[in-house]
């Protein structure tokens, strides 16, 4: 971890501080752009329900858009999102609802292709369980697809989507 720079600070510790900060310094076999370990990361990042996927390499997020739009994202161990690419390498479908007739369906990739969505087949009454069956990118395309469930009682506030 790096030592905060204090600005004005001793001159004899300045030294030293402004060695410790070049980029040069940093030793090649730990290339700046690694983060730490995985898994320290389990903040939800749309106002959602995060998890953990069973791979212990991917994390994913099911948030509900008013007024009915099911969107999940995929992210790496260090809960980085997943690049357009892998998205859409994931293979999902959701059921809607807990009723034994619940419509099953497949989901696809969102427009900005950052995440995967299926829309709401009937108009959403709260509260809602959605069941996610996905295949995680790199998952055998005949491997059992792994399940998530996401209770909603609202639809989800995504703070990201804010313009400031
Ligand atoms: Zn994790």
């Amino acid at each position: 971890m790096d030592m905060p720079a204090v600005e004005g600070s001793a001159s004899t510790q300045a030294s030293a501080a402004d060695h410790q900060k070049a980029p040069d310094a940093v030793p090649s076999a730990k290339p700046k752009a690694v983060p730490g370990p995985a898994h320290q990361d389990h903040e939800s990042k749309h106002g959602g329900a995060f998890f953990m996927a069973l791979d212990e390499k991917h994390h994913v997020e099911g948030v509900l858009m008013s007024p009915g739009i099911f969107k999940v994202f995929l992210f790496e161990e260090h809960s980085l999102p997943l690049s357009k690419q892998e998205v859409a390498r994931a293979n999902a479908k959701v059921l809607w609802g807990e009723h034994e007739k619940a419509p099953e369906l497949a989901m696809k990739p969102s427009a900005d292709g950052l995440a995967l969505e299926a829309a709401a087949p009937v108009k959403v009454v709260f509260p809602l369980e959605l069941t996610l069956l996905i295949r995680l990118p790199g998952a055998a395309a005949d491997s059992r697809p792994e399940l998530f469930t996401f209770p909603f009682k609202e639809f989800t506030h995504d703070h990201t989507t804010h313009k400031h």
